[in-house]
């Protein structure tokens, strides 16, 4: 949608709406920047997400990722005739080239089944497919889908449903969380997906870094038209072990070292990582 088509819809939507938290519903929310033209960033004193005000709705979500959502080579679908060239030099030139995650997820988690949660055209799922694991890839867009599955002979799939309880080791999910209305929708899969021990890799925009602390509203990764959520550690350190969450540690970029706990952890970069291990 255009800047001017999705101001006027935010406008109507002010209008309308509860400015309470669209993760646990509390009105003990407070103001903490505007952006014009009506976007206001909110964050809710109970359980500590900051979020985008006018919020979306699921439907309006899913409608917008079926048909709008566009996120440079994430999200526009390389010609099925370039493929093999980006699958043979790793995805670098188009960004996608997943190297040091695949590092530091190795380090931690043992090979054995992997769902990325928010696999886009499946080029992670590719990746972890080389590296061993037994990866499997849930997108919401079924044109991302259908185009993995055919261009990178990738299991993907646009039913999270499809996929059994505790039937993984690791579950990834990188730069999707940040998308979605209500992130508990995606945060209670995760506990079901895995097995007891298994492991969680959560990557985000990390929302309370140096970089988001000095630019607020106007640095690229905090709210808009795609992004409603700007995540914190202090947001997953709260909630995360009500999903049955244990080991709860944080890294942010560069990966230099391994996650620590929230108390012990540096979080300045521009990307936070979030790891787990379910109880
Ligand atoms: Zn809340």
């Amino acid at each position: 949608m255009g800047k001017i088509g999705f101001a006027a819809k935010s406008l109507c939507k002010s209008a309308l709406q509860s400015s309470n938290c669209p993760y646990c519903g509390s009105h003990a929310t407070s103001l903490m920047e505007r952006k014009p033209l009506v976007l206001q960033l909110r964050k809710c004193e109970a359980c500590k997400l900051q979020y985008r005000f006018p919020k979306d709705d699921a439907a309006e979500n899913y409608h917008f990722y079926q048909d709008a959502y566009r996120e440079s080579a994430v999200t526009d679908l390389p010609a099925a005739s370039e493929v093999p060239h980006h699958v043979a030099t790793s995805f670098r030139k188009i960004g996608l080239d997943l190297t040091d995650r695949l590092k530091t997820i190795t380090a931690i988690a043992p090979i054995g089944r992997l769902i990325d949660y928010g696999s886009s055209w499946g080029y992670g799922v590719y990746q972890f497919r080389k590296a061993g694991y037994d990866a499997y890839g849930f997108e919401i867009s079924r044109t991302r889908v259908e185009f993995g599955r055919s261009a990178l002979q990738v299991e993907l799939s646009d039913s999270i449903a499809s996929f059994p309880d505790t039937s993984f080791d690791v579950v990834y999910s990188a730069h999707c969380l940040e998308h979605i209305p209500n992130p508990d929708s995606a945060l209670r899969q995760f506990p079901r997906l895995l097995k007891p021990g298994g492991h969680l890799f959560i990557y985000v925009p990390n929302c309370g870094g140096a970089e988001a602390r000095k630019l607020g509203v106007r640095w690229g990764q905090m709210i808009g038209e795609k992004h409603v959520s700007a995540f914190t550690a202090e947001f997953f350190h709260r909630n995360l072990p009500k999903y049955g969450f244990q080991e709860v540690q944080f890294l942010s970029s560069p990966y230099s070292s391994r996650p620590q706990k929230y108390e012990a952890a540096s979080l300045e970069g521009e990307e936070l990582l979030v790891t787990g291990v379910r109880g």
